[in-house]
């Protein structure tokens, strides 16, 4: 049985994922990620848990036998408006979990595509088994991982949540990735205010996501863009009511990366340009010349150290005290600083409606005791962290 791609991605848009595209279950290459090295530098800090499961995280097959395919949704998540106040989470965590929400959303789409193929088979996936969302995310051409260490969709910037539905059945069209677009950018690099960003000329390495150090520990490996190597084909970018933003793109194209004047940067001034946009099919990733090799290799990589990060202590830190010399920038939960600098993100799409209701409930949280906090958390993604640490990082804020 072959799936037809564009039912898929069809299917995916009524159910109403923000975009699909589709990736063949091939394993990742170090080259392309560099899993091992990273953990080698021991930038997981105390994220024992990224340690296991090394072959499965680029190996779909080893998750599900016989994959074949890997189809990546993303769902948007900017709000209308940020919270403000001493203890502020980060925006992912605002509303319903979305684990939870991305999971009923994986199994409705599982329920569509039966109603053609009866037979549809599929892992669901949402952060919470050892498979790298980021990475196939840009496998399947929809967006590239930027120097916050992220996955940016034109559309979304990084304010996307990623799920998977890894299946054994071909479909009939694949996605590839497309350009890298940060260009000079290095805005979230410095506005970090814990210089847990940064960028490595070594041998390609990766990284855990900041933003999203969640339940399996997050799967977000980071690569950095590949100059020059090849072209790319359409991406397959699907949007819901909301956005609006329908994106194609050509191999005509790949040198019309957003506007220059669009994308100036808040923190930096600095205006981004495209004069190397990499582009990396993975279908060819075998066919590298050495040449090609060797610039894969001394390209830039972008880095996050979680020792350095203010999301890894507010989250997967259980310790009674924070490290004093960390900063947290008045975020109680997770930290936005890096994804607030990207231009990217400014001129994202809105795909959270943020009402007094829920401003309400999120400020009622600062005061609340282990059995309200544990009650009102239960469904969101606040829930990954205890009382103790909530109060912890509270007070580390002031
Ligand atoms: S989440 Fe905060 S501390 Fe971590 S890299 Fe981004 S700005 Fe730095
Ligand atoms: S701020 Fe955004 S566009 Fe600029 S380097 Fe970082 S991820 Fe790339």
């Amino acid at each position: 049985m072959e799936l037809h791609a564009p039912f898929i991605k069809q299917a995916a848009i009524e159910v109403g994922f923000d975009a699909c595209g589709i990736a063949a279950a091939t394993p990742l290459t170090e080259e392309e990620w560099g899993y091992n090295e990273w953990l080698s530098n021991g930038y997981q800090a105390g994220m024992a848990f990224m340690e296991q499961h090394r072959d499965m995280r680029s190996d779909p097959t080893l998750l599900v036998p016989g994959a074949k395919s890997v189809i990546v949704l993303l769902v948007g998540y900017k709000p209308s408006q940020t919270m403000q106040g001493p203890a502020r989470i980060a925006q992912y965590a605002y509303g319903e979990d979305y684990h939870e929400r991305i999971k009923r959303m994986l199994f409705q789409l599982i329920t569509a595509i039966r109603d053609r193929y009866p037979d549809f088979e599929a892992k669901p996936c949402v952060d919470t088994v050892p498979i790298s969302d980021k990475q196939w995310a840009r496998r399947a051409g929809l967006g590239w991982i930027g120097r916050n260490t992220l996955l940016v969709n034109p559309t979304l910037g990084s304010y996307c949540n990623i799920g998977e539905l890894v299946t054994p059945y071909p479909t009939d069209q694949y996605d590839t990735p497309i350009a890298n677009r940060c260009g000079d950018c290095h805005a979230c690099v410095d506005a970090c205010p814990n210089h847990a960003l940064s960028e490595s000329r070594a041998n390609s390495s990766a990284m855990p996501s900041h933003s999203m150090v969640t339940t399996e520990g997050s799967n977000h490996a980071l690569s950095e863009s590949r100059a020059n190597l090849s072209a790319m084909p359409s991406q397959s970018i699907v949007t819901t009511e909301g956005s609006n933003h329908a994106l194609s793109e050509s191999r005509a194209n790949l040198s019309a990366m957003p506007s220059q004047n669009m994308v100036t940067t808040e923190g930096s001034n600095k205006v981004l340009t495209h004069s190397h946009i990499s582009t990396f099919p993975h279908s060819q990733i075998n066919e590298l010349t050495n040449s090609q090799i060797n610039e894969l290799k001394n390209s830039p990589i972008p880095l996050l150290d979680a020792n350095r990060c203010a999301s890894y202590h507010t989250i997967e830190n259980c310790a009674d005290s924070l490290p004093p010399d960390i900063h947290l920038s008045k975020f109680a939960f997770g930290c936005d600083i890096c994804q607030l600098a990207c231009p990217y993100n400014q001129s994202a799409a809105v795909r959270y409606q943020l009402t007094d209701e829920h401003k309400k409930e999120l400020e009622e949280l600062r005061d609340a005791d282990p059995t309200a906090f544990k009650h009102a958390t239960k469904h969101t993604a606040l829930n990954r962290i205890r009382h103790s640490q909530w109060i912890r990082n509270q007070n580390s804020c002031r």
